[in-house]
């Protein structure tokens, strides 16, 4: 397959490209900005290989992406590129609004004109997979969980913004007859996670002995998916997904936050013995305007019609991915250290 991959720089950008192109031997065009979000060491494995290709660009010059689309002629376009740091969606919604709006508009333009222009064998294989977050779903009380029909409810500008992008990719769909894919995705981890969201910062904030701060009172709870389990379920649902459906995926791992930092604080005892158990680092900070109490994510559907399943539990996911920020400093010390470094986010510790 030719697959063109928006935002494939990115955190789960790069673990999808990285098994398209390493195990799966896909021709894949990585069409990314390289915003502070973007970078291009986590896909150098693929970089030289046999069919892969990048390019820097904005994925709302829709110019350009009509361009890249004629030339390229992907079989497939698999769309990850955006403002994804809840964070940051709440001191700043410009971009969001810009790259998850504007920019998926310019994507489904582009893609409508390429399909539109497909011989017959073609627009039949040919397919937009938008990649989206269960955060659209708003939050859940103790019981229950999203499914495909989950009635929206964003609570946040980045939720707002994805949720504006999910119903623009199925209106192309019932209005133009574009063959799209929609997945709702619960909160990923793993390696190659940029070192603003919880659980990066957590790991890196404890082993260099810095507070671990904590919104509110640590129980907001999230469903925790690993993302190479992410990359495998997008890559099945591209390839085998029915035409015009959602897919939502989990992680079947719901974890109150403080749980979480919990964990990671005790297996970095156990790897780095400290002075002190790293618990004692934690803080609690204000709350997140707007913080969403729980997620969690029926994923019945993609599990019986495509077969996928989860292959790593939380606790060996969670230890691997502690065991990968440990051995790939050269990764994440210039971003901690680089632009990033300066910026007052709520997630840091107030002075
Ligand atoms: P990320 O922030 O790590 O990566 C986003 C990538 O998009 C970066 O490489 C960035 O440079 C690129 N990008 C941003 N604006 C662009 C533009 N205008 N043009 C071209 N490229 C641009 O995000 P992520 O965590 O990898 O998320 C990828 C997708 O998956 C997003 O659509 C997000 O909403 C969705 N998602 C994320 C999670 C999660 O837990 N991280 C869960 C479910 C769904």
């Amino acid at each position: 397959m030719r697959i063109l991959v928006t935002g494939g720089a990115g955190f789960i950008g790069s673990a999808v490209t990285r098994l398209l192109v390493l195990e799966r031997g896909a021709t894949v065009l990585v069409v990314d900005k390289l915003t502070y979000a973007g970078d291009r060491r986590s896909i150098r494995d693929c970089e030289g290989r046999h069919g892969f290709r990048f390019l820097e660009a904005d994925i709302c010059d829709l110019e350009r992406m009509r361009a890249t689309m004629a030339e390229f002629r992907p079989d497939a376009v698999m769309h990850l590129a955006a403002e994804s740091h809840v964070d940051r969606s709440i001191t700043g919604a410009a971009d969001f609004i810009q790259t998850n709006i504007n920019g998926t508009f310019a994507m489904l333009e582009a893609a409508r004109a390429y399909h539109a222009g497909l011989d017959a064998a073609g627009q039949a294989g040919f397919r937009f997979h938008h990649i989206s977050t269960d955060e659209v779903f708003g939050s859940l009380g103790p019981e229950g969980a999203f499914s495909e029909t989950t009635a929206y409810d964003p609570r946040s500008p980045y939720s707002a913004s994805k949720a504006a992008s999910d119903h623009l990719v199925r209106a192309w769909h019932e209005t133009y007859g574009l063959p799209v894919l929609v997945t709702n995705c619960s909160n990923n981890y793993g390696p190659y996670h940029f070192p603003e969201k919880l659980i990066p910062l957590i790991i890196l904030n404890a082993l260099e002995g810095k507070p671990l701060p904590v919104y509110g009172d640590g129980s907001n709870i999230r469903d925790w998916l690993h993302v190479e389990d992410h990359a495998r379920a997008l890559a099945l649902v591209v390839e085998r997904g029915r035409v015009g459906e959602t897919y939502c995926i989990g992680g079947r791992a719901e974890r109150r936050n403080l749980q979480v930092v919990e964990t990671i604080c005790d297996l970095l005892d156990q790897r780095r013995p400290g002075a002190a158990p790293r618990r004692g680092l934690i803080r609690f900070v204000a709350d997140r305007p707007g913080h969403d109490r729980r997620y969690a994510i029926d994923c019945g559907k993609i599990e019986q019609e495509l077969g996928w399943r989860q292959q790593q539990s939380f606790e060996s996911g969670i230890a691997a991915t502690i065991d990968w920020y440990l051995a790939n400093e050269w990764w994440w010390r210039p971003l901690r250290e680089g632009k990033y470094a300066g910026e007052r986010l709520g997630l840091l510790p107030q002075a």
